[in-house]
């Protein structure tokens, strides 16, 4: 345990389970000493995220769905009532069509294109419009991004148009934002098991491929993510903007393995 968030209040999007990437992320928050809040997608999440909140002394549980600007209007009106500011945002939310999360991208329908947009990209500088006028000098946000977003991956497709136009939007946001001491990053996960990934195709195969060809030989966990969270959420990345940090345990730098490369 350390006190890096001591004093600092946050609020973590997109907890849906203890395999969530949020999940990693609060935990490492919380035993950094933060105080938390959490916002969850409806009722069917809610029993899930309840016994979390119970773990971690989070008082604050927000049902939050980002296609809805009311209901983010709603969340930071509670936010504002509870705390008067905030100091950190992690937005950890993305969604598209299981069905268009395999086969080609060409063949990605308008109607799913325009919601992956909207609650995969769109929702991120909806939540910092609000969430503005509550931070200040010193106060971060981040958002969670894929290595997709810049090279084709299988099955992707239409998420990883939508993460490259995320990766934009963090970097005119740390533009716009930055006057006021407000900073905003992202962290390129490597992948993870976890509910949002189960929805592409040949998610085990990815998985394979990514622990056998990265540089650490490995994948990454929700807390590798989480303690990486904490360098860009603290005054630790106090310097640090617009940037995106890869934790994938060094699969983006590959180019070509070597002649020992395993068959998988
Ligand atoms: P997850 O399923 O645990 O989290 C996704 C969250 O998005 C869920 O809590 C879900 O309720 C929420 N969500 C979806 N639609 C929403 C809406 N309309 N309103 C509010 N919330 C909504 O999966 P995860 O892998 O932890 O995903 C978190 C983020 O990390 C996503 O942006 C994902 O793309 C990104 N990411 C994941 C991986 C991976 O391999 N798991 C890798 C890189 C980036």
């Amino acid at each position: 345990s350390n006190q890096l968030m001591a004093g600092k209040r946050g609020l973590i999007m997109g907890l849906a389970n203890d395999k969530s990437i949020a999940w990693g992320i609060a935990k490492a928050c919380a035993d950094a000493g933060a105080e938390l809040a959490f916002s969850y997608m409806g009722d069917a999440f809610k029993k899930r995220v309840v016994p979390l909140a119970e773990k971690l002394g989070v008082e604050t549980l927000i049902d939050c769905d980002v296609s809805d600007p009311a209901s983010i209007d709603a969340a930071f009106a509670e936010i504002e009532a509870k705390w008067g500011k905030i100091d950190f945002i992690v937005h950890a939310i993305g969604f598209s069509d299981k069905n268009e999360l395999r086969g080609r991208y060409v063949d990605t329908s308008k109607d799913n294109f325009l919601m992956t947009m909207d609650i995969s990209v769109y929702s991120f500088t909806a939540v910092m419009q609000r969430a503005e006028k509550l931070m200040g000098e010193g106060s971060s946000a981040l958002t969670l991004t894929y290595y997709g977003a810049e090279q084709v991956m299988p099955h992707y497709n239409v998420m990883g148009v939508a993460k490259a136009a995320l990766e934009a939007s963090v970097k005119y946001l740390a533009e716009d934002l930055g006057k006021d001491g407000i900073r905003v990053n992202a962290i390129s996960a490597g992948p993870i098991k976890t509910l949002a990934a189960s929805g592409i195709g040949d998610f085990r195969y990815i998985l394979k491929w990514n622990e056998l060809n990265s540089p650490l030989r490995r994948n990454v966990t929700i807390d590798d993510v989480g303690n990486s969270a904490l360098y860009l959420l603290s005054d630790l990345g106090g310097g640090v903007t617009g940037e995106n940090l890869h934790v994938d345990a060094g699969y983006h730098v590959v180019g070509m393995k070597a002649v020992d490369a395993p068959d998988i």
